[in-house]
């Protein structure tokens, strides 16, 4: 067996149960071990401290599968993970209400680096890590028993892919290719779902139920959707009897499928209006123009992806969230949201008071988001909250 001995920093964070350690804690390598080969990991002073995954090209040099000695890391230990995660989300509330929905949600559930989602009928998965890419075909043939699908297909074109020294892959993992479209259902709302273009796994799964939140604020409201992709947010304000909706993306291709969605709600594509460009842009004009509305939604891609970015990503959370409370409405209301990691939600209340205080607006929290249940966060992995959003009530 491979063995690593890591420093004192390491160990603390090990007896934590944090489930990575960085290359710096890594103090001495014995044995050669391949890409996601099982290590042991030990102490200074020789103990056992977990089982790990190694990746020679990443800064997370190792990611933890178990801090159990006689745990082995084999077929069955993948499985009985899977099966705690899947019962996991039995358990949440409403698990029927939807048939998409996040099964495995990586270090959270004790599978480091592995995605996967349910649409419908099929399963896509995302294998992030150097473990998860060496037990794969164990990993799609248990979520073949555990999981009925008519397919499993992968969509690792994720750019963290190269950290850990893969190439992106994407394709049938097991069974049939997805159709071009794939009809899911969140509650009230149903929508299509591109598996194989759209973005991450296909939809936005962490803002399930957030959506729908918006539902209660939008009767006769003008609603402008800020960065909408396929329109989730839109739809329930429609649900909720909006008189108007402005979906904004920069991608015509998401703002095609967001017109799609309204007509497969049998929604109103009067009052839908679908706008292509850049939010800071369009945000700009409105203000000029003195357009006005009653809620607005801003749910921006990951403006920090890196500690280099935090500047320039708190700057352009200000940006939209200053332009956003000018085109408000007295009493109209803000769903702001944030899914850098890096940005914590402290932070982030920080950047949209100074935004507040700058557009001369009295804003008050009336409420709080976080990413959707089924992508918890482990207490051992604090980390795995990346998504937070406040709804502001703007005097
Ligand atoms: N609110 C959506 C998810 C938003 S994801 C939901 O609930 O499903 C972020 C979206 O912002 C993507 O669709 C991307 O195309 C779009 N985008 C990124 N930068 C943009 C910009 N500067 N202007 C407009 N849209 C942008």
């Amino acid at each position: 067996m491979h063995k690593v001995i890591v420093n004192g920093k390491g160990e603390k964070s090990l007896k934590r149960n944090h489930p990575w350690i960085f290359s710096g804690a890594v103090q001495k390598l014995n044995g050669n071990p391949a890409p996601g080969d099982t290590v042991a990991i030990h102490a200074k002073d020789n103990r056992w401290l977990a089982w790990g995954a190694y990746s020679p090209q990443s800064q997370i040099r190792l990611r933890i599968w178990s801090f159990d000695a006689d745990e082995l890391i084999d077929a069955s230990f993948f499985e009985r993970r899977l099966q705690t995660a899947l019962a996991m989300r039995y358990r949440l509330p409403g698990f029927s209400d939807t048939n998409a929905r996040r099964w495995v949600n990586a270090e959270s559930d004790g599978l480091p680096g592995l995605i996967v989602d349910q649409y419908g009928d099929f399963l896509v998965c995302q294998f992030l890590s150097a473990g998860t890419e060496r037990f794969k075909e164990i990993i799609v043939s248990h979520l073949r028993s555990l999981i009925p699908a008519k397919g499993i297909y992968e969509r690792s074109d994720v750019d963290v892919r190269r950290k850990e020294g893969f190439t992106e892959q994407c394709g049938v993992l097991w069974g049939a290719q997805p159709p071009a479209l794939v009809q899911i259902r969140l509650g009230a709302v149903v929508m299509w779902v591109d598996l194989i273009e759209g973005h991450k796994t296909g939809a936005y799964l962490d803002q399930t139920g957030n959506q729908e939140k918006i539902q209660a604020y939008a009767k006769d409201a003008q609603v402008l959707n800020c960065f909408s992709y396929t329109g989730g947010f839109g739809l329930w304000a429609l649900k909720g009897g909006a008189a108007q909706i402005t979906q904004i993306d920069a991608s015509q291709r998401v703002l095609n499928l967001s017109r799609d969605n309204v007509t497969l709600n049998g929604l109103d594509e009067q009052r839908a209006e679908h706008v292509a460009g850049n939010v800071f842009e369009v945000l700009r004009r409105y203000r000029d123009s003195r357009r006005q509305f009653d809620l607005i939604v801003l749910d921006p891609p990951k403006f920090v992806a890196s500690k280099g970015q935090l500047d320039k990503g708190t700057r352009g959370y200000k940006d939209i969230n200053l332009l956003a409370l000018k085109l408000l409405r007295p009493g109209g209301t803000l769903f702001t949201f944030s899914c850098s990691g890096l940005v914590s939600a402290m932070l982030f209340q920080k950047i949209v008071a100074d935004a507040a205080l700058d557009a001369g607006r009295r804003v008050n929290i009336i409420g709080r988001l976080d990413q959707a249940a089924d992508h918890p966060v482990a207490l051992n992995f604090p980390e795995g909250h990346y998504l937070k959003g406040l709804i502001c009530d703007v005097e």
